[in-house]
């Protein structure tokens, strides 16, 4: 018999933050920076915790090279090979890139061979189920070999399996099924969780073992930003809100005199076609292809989820972002925004 949870799961649209009396007379005075221990090593990150999505229409090494500038992370796409490691990443920080991989043998290989070339403070190793009892076996795997590292893992959205991956090995899980705006799992195969409450409940696990949470996929704005960072994300990756961009990936389009960007899920057809030479049989196509307006320098976005998350912090009386999640209160509601001009929208 199948089991129902009765308990409402909530997504960033069903809340808003409440506003409370605050002291705070600027956003100036808010400090977005934080600083974290991990539970497998010895390093202390300091930063601002937005991170760029390990997808190659996104965490290019140019796109590593302004998010590094404003102390944020980026999870360097696993479609680089070791020349392009040797020639292109020689000024990047490790400390605002990771590797990623994900469970092949050859990830591991190139993994081991930038290892000779560079250090690594941080690896992203991601699997689009991190339920599967081999994603535990990697995670360990991993660990043993890059002992001093920062290991994040996932993807999960529930409890147990959080508490698995830290136990296995991980310092920071990666949380997010089905919430990604290239993702089309949802429909496919009729899973995932609601991404605010994935983040409560798997933040709530990660850090009673003193591990940390990456919010992965579901921002469209700076307020979803706040709202996850809100709900215990220790770190938020974006997939599309970066994408678009000078320094994102994805062929460029000219149309009607209008330039566009590509965007495509990691598990769509263009990406399977693109790096693995199609789709296998067994496997359906979770993931969509977009061609969004050319956005210009990325550097104004992210300006913009800086402005934002200062103001949310404002509003409630955080003066440090470390303070957000305790100064938060969230309304449930059915309506997010008055939408009455949107198809007069001159900008702003
Ligand atoms: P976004 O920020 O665009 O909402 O979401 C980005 C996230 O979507 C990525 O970091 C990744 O977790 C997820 N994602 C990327 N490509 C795919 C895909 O093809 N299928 C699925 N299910 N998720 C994807």
């Amino acid at each position: 018999m199948a089991h129902i949870d009765p308990t409402p799961k909530l997504d960033f649209d069903d809340v808003l933050i409440r506003p409370k009396r605050s002291t705070l007379s600027s956003r100036a005075e808010v400090d977005i920076t934080r600083s974290y221990q991990f539970p497998h090593n010895n390093h202390i990150w300091t930063g601002i915790p937005i991170v760029a999505s390990n997808m190659d229409t996104v965490a290019t090494f140019e796109m590593a090279t302004v998010l590094q500038e404003h102390q944020m992370l980026t999870c360097i796409h696993k479609h680089y090979n070791m020349d392009d490691w040797k020639t292109q990443a020689s000024k990047l920080l490790p400390d605002h890139v990771a590797v990623t991989i994900g469970s092949s043998k050859q990830d591991f290989e190139l993994l081991k061979n930038i290892s000779q070339v560079r250090p690594i403070t941080f690896i992203c190793l991601d699997i689009a189920n991190g339920y599967s009892e081999h994603f535990l076996d990697a995670v360990k795997r991993v660990r043993q070999a890059f002992g001093n590292s920062i290991l994040i893992a996932g993807n999960v959205v529930t409890r147990e399996m959080t508490e698995a991956l830290i136990i296995a090995g991980a310092d920071i899980v990666k949380v997010g099924i089905g919430s990604g705006s290239a993702c089309i799992t949802r429909r496919v195969a009729g899973v995932g969780m609601p991404q605010l409450s994935a983040i409560i409940e798997c933040s709530d696990a990660a850090h009673g073992l003193g591990g940390h949470v990456m919010s992965d996929g579901g921002c469209r704005n700076p307020g979803d930003v706040a709202k996850a960072l809100a709900a215990g994300a220790d770190f938020v990756m974006l997939g599309g809100m970066l994408a678009g961009h000078d320094e994102s990936g994805g062929e460029i389009i000219e149309r009607n005199g209008k330039k566009y960007r590509e965007y495509y899920g990691m598990s769509s057809h263009t990406a399977m076609q693109r790096h693995s030479g199609g789709k296998s049989d067994y496997r359906a196509s979770e993931g969509k292809r977009v061609e969004l307006p050319y956005r210009g320098a990325v550097k104004d976005t992210l300006q913009e989820i800086m402005g934002g998350v200062r103001s949310a912090c404002t509003y409630v009386g955080a003066r440090r972002l470390k303070d957000l999640p305790k100064c938060t209160t969230f309304f449930m509601v059915n309506r997010q925004t008055n939408d009455v001009y949107s198809r007069f929208d001159a900008g702003n």
